[in-house]
């Protein structure tokens, strides 16, 4: 069973192909993405009708170039992100997907993107056994609970404002360090102190919800320490806000992470998104699940990011689970709940 997936839900046009393997494991077969990202840098974020039209573009040629890759005419499946998303550029996808499951009479199946990011994690890793799941990328900060990737995803908490990654974003603009923020100000962070400045770890009171994240006020804070910098005629010391506003991040995203799965009693700890990508946030969660005799497992970058791989290995294992095709009526849905893993 060889399946097709499509992904469009934000600034990456991804296709990726695999093949299901007899034992329950997928091999990859293509990897293709085309990123809108350098066409956002000038607003500091991503634009939604600019990335409806790159996505417009890129899909076609980005779906031959994966077929050539395989090696097929064409898949035995297709499978697109359908929600949660902006709302023009999953239209595109999904009109893609929709238009070539008829012409080439295959099943198709419209998937949510979260589970996409969990899923990724077997190509790599092996079958998966019920584990917390830990997503943080610039749209989304969610703490899941993982049975089973053919079943629904369970929320255990997410963030009340900013996502993780926006907040790298906001952090580096006000800096003036440029979009997208997390790799620079993971760079920067290097030359920096972590412990420098002690910056709010948002949520962290007994009394807040024990799963939920808050990373607005820690954008804030940053904020007036730099006006308060600026306002005392003080150099701004780049490298140690940047490692202790990364600290911050990282420290609340792991905590939050670890009590999760000691709580609802697993072993293992799946990381996904773009901002996984950071090497605080990674090293910190190693360090803290070996301590806690947890196993953490964590996709490559290329595969963290937003890419089609990842929900045509979702694809795969929700055809397993013995899933009917979507219906070809079936409409986009942006604010799609992590409670819903097909439509
Ligand atoms: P979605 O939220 O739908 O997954 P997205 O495009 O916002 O879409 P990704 O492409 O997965 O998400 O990730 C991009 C985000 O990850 C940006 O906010 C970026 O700043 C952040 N990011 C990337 N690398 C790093 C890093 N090394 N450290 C921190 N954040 C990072
Ligand atoms: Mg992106
Ligand atoms: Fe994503």
């Amino acid at each position: 069973m060889i399946v097709m997936g499509i992904e469009s839900s934000c600034d990456e046009t991804g296709v990726g192909i695999v093949r299901r393997l007899p034992d329950g494991t997928c091999e990859l077969l293509a990897d293709e993405v085309a990123s809108s990202v350098d066409q956002h840098a000038r607003f500091g974020g991503v634009v939604p009708e600019i990335a409806s039209r790159a996505h417009l573009e890129a899909i076609v040629p980005a779906m031959r170039r994966a077929l050539a890759a395989a090696g097929i005419d064409k898949p035995d499946a297709l499978a697109v992100t359908i929600g949660p998303g902006l709302a023009g550029a999953l239209l595109v996808g999904v009109a893609a997907a929709k238009a070539y499951a008829a012409a080439w009479d295959i099943p198709f199946y419209a998937l949510n993107h979260l589970g996409g990011h969990v899923a990724v994690d077997t190509l790599e890793h092996g079958p998966m056994p019920p584990c917390v799941a830990l997503l943080v990328s610039g749209g989304h900060t969610h703490l899941l609970q993982v049975a089973d990737l053919a079943q629904p995803l369970v929320e255990l908490g997410s963030t009340v404002d900013d996502a993780a990654g926006e907040a790298f974003d906001k952090v580096a603009r006000l800096l003036g360090l440029g979009y997208p923020g997390g790799p620079v100000l993971d760079a920067i962070a290097v030359d920096g102190d972590p412990s420098a400045i002690p910056f709010p770890r948002g949520m962290t009171s007994a009394r807040d919800p024990r799963y939920d994240f808050s990373f607005s006020g820690l954008k804030t804070a940053v904020a007036r320490y730099v006006e308060a910098a600026q306002r005392e005629n003080r150099e701004l010391p780049i490298p140690d806000i940047a490692a202790s506003f990364q600290e911050a991040v990282a420290d609340v995203l792991t905590m939050k992470a670890i009590r999760a799965a000691q709580d609802v009693g697993v072993d293992t700890i799946v990381l996904g998104g773009g901002a996984t990508a950071n090497s605080r946030i990674r090293s910190l969660a190693e360090e803290r699940s070996a301590a806690a005799g947890l196993t953490l497992r964590v996709p490559k970058p290329r595969l963290c990011t937003d890419n089609g791989v990842m929900i045509a290995t979702l694809g795969a294992h929700v055809i397993a689970g013995g899933a009917q095709p979507s219906e070809f009526t079936v409409a986009t849905d942006p604010g799609l709940s992590v409670a819903t893993s097909q439509l």
